[in-house]
């Protein structure tokens, strides 16, 4: 008798430890986030559900990455892969083939009203001449703050797809985050209502604005296109140059991703002073002041306002 309760003792304690460790410990989904704006994205919407693993990282050029090894394991170990899509990251389609991954890859473009890619003026012949393999649009979607809403809501589809079970706290942690990028678009919308429109026109390192222009009614120039793979001709920066004095612009910035130099000569030949840093295609490390996408947007008017009204 006394044996008999020790056995049935024993046995309900194994079938607790079995119970809780199938709760605590069932496997994450696992995910990949392309860069380092997915990445912030991601980890809002999983929380501790997910486990993520980012290719490109904090002041990361996606457009010029060189995937590591170690990049193709985490795809070919990924349940859910999430990009941006429309030719953003160019090292994507190699690198996929390469992992021989099953995972579901997840454009967050998808459902975003892409802008046409354009060959400005100061860019044009030498668009024509450059083989650049990027697509007939715009890919920096997630310079609008209504477009990261899209890219979000697209996690949350895909993240349910995959994980039936946490599909309520995906839903949640959306919604709450979705909350914070509505307050951060009345802040941007206020920042821009408080510059001059005669002082609204910005020099960048490459088109990586056009969704932001778009969106808040600033205007950008840059000497690089919307790709930063190929170097601009001496032609494409004298045009802007002349462009800059005659158009009058207020602003010129360097950006994370790219080597200041060339800003750096045209503000000299402008008399431009360079107004700090912006976060165009890839978040900070902790510590610089743009380590999620919401700090970035904040980052950057509070860049954009300063240079321009002083405040
Ligand atoms: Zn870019």
């Amino acid at each position: 008798m006394r044996k008999a309760l020790q056995l049935a003792t024993s046995l309900s304690v194994i079938l607790l430890l079995g119970a809780g460790s199938s709760s605590a410990f069932a496997a994450n989904l696992k995910v990949v986030s392309s860069f380092s704006i997915i990445e912030d994205f991601a980890k809002n919407v999983g929380g501790d559900k997910i486990s993520l693993v980012n290719l490109v990282g904090p002041n990361g050029d996606s457009h010029v990455y060189e995937p590591k090894p170690s990049d193709a394991a985490a795809l070919a170990g990924a349940d859910v892969v999430l990009v941006n899509g429309l030719g953003f990251e160019g090292f994507l389609p190699r690198l996929v083939e390469a992992s021989g991954t099953k995972a579901t890859i997840v454009e967050l473009t998808k459902g975003v009203e892409p802008l046409k890619a354009q060959e400005e003026e100061g860019h044009a012949e030498a668009g024509a001449e450059h083989h650049h393999d990027h697509g007939a649009f715009d890919p920096h979607a997630f310079q609008s703050i209504a477009n990261a809403k899209i890219y979000v809501k697209n996690i949350v589809d895909a993240f349910c797809n995959a994980d039936k079970a946490n599909c309520d706290t995906f839903k949640k942690n959306g919604a709450d985050y979705t909350k914070k990028l509505d307050q951060t678009e009345v802040d941007v919308k206020a920042g821009i209502a408080s510059i001059p429109e005669s002082k609204r026109l910005i020099i960048t390192s490459h088109d990586a604005f056009g969704y932001f222009e778009h969106a808040y009614g600033l205007k950008f120039l840059a000497p690089e296109g919307l790709s930063t793979d190929a170097e601009p001709s001496a032609a494409d920066v004298v045009a802007l140059i002349k462009q800059v004095k005659e158009d009058k612009a207020s602003a010129i910035f360097v950006e994370n991703i790219t080597n200041p130099r060339l800003i750096e000569q045209i503000a000299s030949e402008t008399k431009l002073k360079v107004g700090g840093t912006l976060f165009s295609d890839a978040l900070s490390e902790p510590g610089e002041g743009a380590s999620t996408y919401i700090d970035m947007m904040h980052h950057n008017i509070s860049a954009f306002k300063k240079a321009i009204i002083g405040s």
